[in-house]
């Protein structure tokens, strides 16, 4: 079988470049492309939360279900609130991100997606790729590739840490949570592992989103989460027996290596495997959402750029502190100094001083 573009990978980043190749197609007057998205996943079901502040606009505006301009954080000693109106947080669930892009792809017959089925392999050839998966081979101009990445080697002077998290959408049977302000970082909580905060977000008085979140090299047993979670309930908020209605995990690669949006003329990463998490937070909903806009943009226009950055577009210091959280969060175990991706800025506070 033969498509334009081949998108490996309908989560986040793929879903979010097919709808903007339909919707700027459309936009423009012009055929849209045909474009065949591969993915393992039999359905798409809630399987996380994204929230963001509010830099960019998206197709997915409708999918937003909560919006706050006031948030927390906190330590022992000090619970500090500030705000935005310009940029609010926003958060969108993943089933309605993920119902809302089929619904928008389902009315574009070029686009197809084939789900339960995985890609194998990617080869190139001098008049495109082939895109090996479980059943077939499809050829393509160009394929981007959203698939996660393999570890990376160890080694070498890079940092590789690990977001990792555990929460639970509770429902109290008292009004316990302020719905208009969230709490980003609670650290008043055991800092023996790495470090660690909690993380509300409070969708109604008695309902909220709480997750226990590390920063550390490797993931911990369930319980010490399931643990971390029962006891900040119960302390903070004096739920005995929350009912739990449902639970997210999740572990995000927080490095200082530098990615690459393109692997070759013909492969283009795509999300996080393409360098788009911020390393300071482990966020790459809005930053996907520029790439895949700018992405179609591109490929409508007949000309894909190069791209050596790992994120486009965005502005250096956040480059800073992407670099400087990843490095100087290792340092002290790790000894380190300054890593190849670090900025001059880093270079001159943090990493100077090690
Ligand atoms: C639990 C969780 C919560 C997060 N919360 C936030 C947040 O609040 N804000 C934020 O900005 N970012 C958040 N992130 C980070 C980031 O935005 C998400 O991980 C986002 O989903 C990344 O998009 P992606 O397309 O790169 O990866 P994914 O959305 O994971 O998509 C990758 C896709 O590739 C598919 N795949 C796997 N193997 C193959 C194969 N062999 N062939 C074809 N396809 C394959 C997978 O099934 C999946 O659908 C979160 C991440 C997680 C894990």
């Amino acid at each position: 079988m033969r498509a334009d573009y081949v998108i490996a990978g309908a989560g986040c980043a793929g879903l979010s470049l097919a709808v903007q190749i339909a919707l700027q197609a459309r936009r423009r007057g012009v055929p849209c492309p045909r474009v065949v998205l591969i993915e393992p996943r039999a359905r798409h079901a809630r399987d996380r939360t994204w929230c963001y502040w509010r830099f960019v606009d998206h197709p997915f505006a409708a999918a937003v279900r909560h919006r706050w301009t006031r948030w927390r954080v906190a330590d022992a000693d000090r619970s500090p609130v500030r705000g935005s109106e310009r940029h609010p947080y926003e958060h969108v669930p993943s089933d309605v991100f993920y119902d809302m892009a089929l619904e928008t792809l389902a009315e574009f017959p070029e686009i197809e997606l084939r789900r339960g089925c995985a890609v194998r392999a990617i080869r190139e050839g001098a008049g495109g790729c082939e895109v090996v998966t479980d059943a077939e081979v499809v050829r393509a101009r160009l394929v981007f590739d959203s698939r996660p990445a393999p570890a990376p080697a160890p080694g070498g002077d890079e940092v590789d840490l690990l977001q990792h998290f555990v929460g639970w959408e509770v429902e109290a049977p008292a009004p316990v949570f302020d719905p208009e302000v969230p709490t980003l970082m609670d650290f008043a909580v055991d800092q023996s592992r790495g470090i660690h905060f909690m993380y509300v977000l409070p969708f109604a008085p008695t309902r909220a989103l709480v997750e226990t979140t590390y920063i550390s090299p490797a993931s911990l047993p369930d319980a010490t989460y399931e643990d971390d979670l029962r006891g900040y309930l119960r302390a903070r908020y004096g739920l005995t027996a929350p009912e739990v209605r449902w639970r997210e995990r999740g572990a995000i690669a927080m490095t200082s290596r530098p990615a690459s949006l393109r692997e070759s003329p013909r492969v283009i990463h795509l999300g996080l495997r393409g360098g788009l998490a911020k390393g300071s937070t482990g966020y790459a909903f809005q930053a996907i959402q520029r790439s895949s806009e700018l992405l179609a943009r591109e490929l409508l226009e007949g000309q894909v750029r190069r791209r050596g950055c790992r994120r486009p577009g965005r502005p250096r210091r956040w480059r800073w502190t992407g670099c400087c959280w990843p490095t100087c969060s290792a340092r002290p175990a790790a000894g380190r100094r300054c890593s190849s991706t670090c900025s001059s800025a880093c270079r001159r506070t943090c990493c100077a001083a090690s």
